[in-house]
C-alpha cells in the first residue's frame, strides 16, 4: 500500500459503508467553484477540503480552514478532483457499427453511404437499443453525467429509434442526464410528410430539441425558417450539424447565427463542427464569428471526429486538423466547448464516449492550454450550461459526483489517459467497467 497511499485508500474507503468522510487538500479548478477560494496556483487550482455526507458534497472549504468533526480522512495530498463530464454531442443510435460496416476510405463522404446502408439492412430497435445501452455503460465507467445524443431520423428509422432512446432515458435516469436532438439533412425540412413525422416522435419521445445538418444547398434559408419556426411554436431549443466541410464557400453558419437574430430567437442554439469557418478569409470569418457571438449561439467542436475525416485523401498527408476556430469563437465570446462525436462507426473507428480522452485530444489537436484551466470546463461546465444542467462543477449541496486522480497538475493529468481515476458517484466509488465487446458479437452474426 505504501507506494499507493493516497486515492487507493479513498478507493477502499468510498466502497465500504462509510457514509461521512472528508477529501484532504483536494486541487480543484478554482474558478469553476460557487464560493472562491483564494490563493489559487499556476495552474488555477485551489486546495480545498471536501465533506462528503450521505451522498452529497456538504462543505468545500480551504484546505485545513474547517474542523470537520472527526469524520474519516482520506489524504488526497494536493492530486486533483474533476466534476464528472458532460458530453453534450454523441451518436449512441450509431455507434459500434463499424464491425459490419466499415469504412476503408475513411472519408466523410464514404461514412454517409456506409451508414445509410448499414441503417436500412440493420437498425431494429433491438439492434439501436444493444448498441445505445452499450454506449451508454461505457460513458457511465468513464464518468459522464449527462449526455446529448443525435438520432438519424429519416424514412422509417423515426420511427424506430425515438421510443427505444425514450426508453434508454428512462432507465438511465439519474445516473446519466440524456438529451436527443434529431438528425436529417436541411433538404428534408422541407417536406411535410417528413417534418410531421419528427413533431409526432418529438412530442412523444423527445426532449424539446429540433436539429438537422445544415450546408449549402439552394434553399437552405427557407428549410432553416421551417425549423425555427417549429421551434418557436413548440418552445423547443435548436442543435445543428453545421459546415462539416473543408470547402470555405460552406457558410450554412452563418445563416443560422443570421436567423436566429432576426427572429430573436429566444431558447439555446448549439452548432457543431462548423470546420469550414477556419478555412475561411480572416474577413468573412470575423462576420460570421460577430454573428454567432449576437445571437447567442454556442459553438462544439469535435476535434477527433474532424480531424479523422477532414483532409483526408490516400496516399496524401493531411495538412489540416480539421476543427473550427474554437480560440477566435472564444475570444468574441461564443460560448464553445468540446464533445465525442462518433463511436466505433464508419465516421470515426475510433473512441469510447470517454471525455477525459476527449479533453486529452482536443487539447494537442486544438491547442487547449495555456492556460488549460480556460478550457477545462469545456468537457464540463460549459456543455452543462448548453444542456441548460446544473453540472459539470462542484458544488456544496450537490450530489457528491466526481472524479479522483492521482495526477497534481495539468501536464500529470493529461500526460497519462487516466486509467487508474475513481469515479465517485453519490459518495461511493464506482465500480462500473466499460462493456467488453464480445458483448456486441450477437449483432454482428458472431459466435459467442
Ligand atoms: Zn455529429
Amino acid at each position: 500500500m505504501n507506494d499507493r497511499p493516497d486515492t487507493e485508500g479513498a478507493s477502499a474507503l468510498a466502497l465500504s459503508s462509510a457514509e461521512r468522510y472528508a477529501l484532504k487538500q483536494a486541487r480543484v479548478l478554482g474558478r469553476a467553484l460557487h464560493e472562491p477560494v483564494a490563493p489559487l496556483d499556476a495552474d488555477g487550482f485551489a486546495l480545498v477540503d471536501i465533506l462528503v455526507d450521505e451522498g452529497l458534497i456538504a462543505r468545500i472549504a480551504p484546505a485545513g480552514a474547517v474542523d470537520f468533526g472527526g469524520a474519516p480522512e482520506i489524504a488526497m495530498s494536493g492530486r486533483i478532483v474533476l466534476p464528472l463530464f458532460v458530453d453534450v454531442h454523441t451518436h449512441i443510435d450509431k455507434g459500434h457499427i463499424w464491425r459490419r460496416k466499415p469504412n476503408p476510405a475513411g472519408d466523410f463522404k464514404s461514412a454517409l453511404a456506409a451508414v445509410i446502408e448499414d441503417r436500412s439492412a440493420n437498425w431494429t430497435g433491438a439492434d439501436v437499443a444493444a448498441r445505445m445501452e452499450f454506449s451508454l455503460r461505457s460513458a457511465y465507467a468513464h464518468g459522464t453525467a449527462a449526455l446529448r445524443t443525435h438520432i438519424d431520423s429519416v424514412g422509417a428509422q423515426t420511427r424506430i429509434s425515438w421510443p427505444v432512446f425514450a426508453e434508454a432515458r428512462e432507465r438511465w435516469r439519474g445516473r446519466i442526464e440524456l438529451q436527443a436532438s434529431p438528425l436529417f439533412s436541411i433538404e428534408f425540412a422541407l417536406d411535410d410528410s417528413h417534418m410531421a413525422d419528427i413533431e409526432a416522435m418529438l412530442d412523444a419521445h423527445g426532449t424539446g430539441i429540433l436539429g438537422a445538418v445544415t450546408y449549402m444547398i439552394p434553399r437552405l434559408h427557407e428549410g432553416l425558417e421551417r425549423l425555427f419556426a417549429l421551434a418557436e411554436r413548440k418552445g423547443w431549443e435548436l442543435d445543428f450539424h453545421v459546415d462539416e466541410s473543408a470547402d470555405p464557400a460552406a457558410r450554412s453558419l452563418k445563416a443560422v447565427a443570421d436567423m436566429a437574430i432576426e427572429r430573436r430567437f429566444p431558447r439555446p442554439i448549439l452548432a457543431g463542427h462548423c470546420c469550414s469557418l477556419a478555412l475561411q478569409e480572416d474577413d468573412e470569418r470575423r462576420k460570421t464569428i460577430d454573428a454567432v457571438a449576437r445571437a447567442g449561439v454556442s459553438v462544439v467542436s469535435l476535434p477527433m471526429c474532424n480531424m479523422f475525416l477532414q483532409d483526408r485523401e490516400a496516399g496524401r498527408t493531411p495538412r489540416w486538423r480539421g476543427v473550427t476556430a474554437i480560440h477566435e469563437l472564444k475570444r468574441a465570446g461564443v460560448p464553445v466547448m468540446i464533445a465525442s462525436d462518433n463511436t466505433r462507426d464508419p465516421f470515426y473507428p475510433y473512441g469510447d464516449l470517454d471525455m477525459m480522452e476527449t479533453w486529452r485530444e482536443g487539447v494537442r489537436i486544438l491547442h487547449l492550454d495555456y492556460p488549460f484551466a480556460d478550457w477545462a470546463p469545456a468537457v464540463a461546465a460549459f456543455p452543462a450550461q448548453a444542456m441548460s444542467l446544473d453540472l459539470g462543477v462542484l458544488r456544496q449541496g450537490a450530489r457528491a459526483d466526481m472524479i479522483l486522480t492521482r495526477a497534481r497538475d495539468f501536464t500529470e493529468l493529461l500526460a497519462r489517459p487516466q486509467s487508474d481515476r475513481i469515479v465517485v458517484r453519490s459518495g461511493k466509488a464506482s465500480s462500473a467497467k466499460p462493456p467488453d465487446y464480445s458483448e456486441l458479437d450477437a449483432l454482428f452474426g458472431l459466435a459467442p
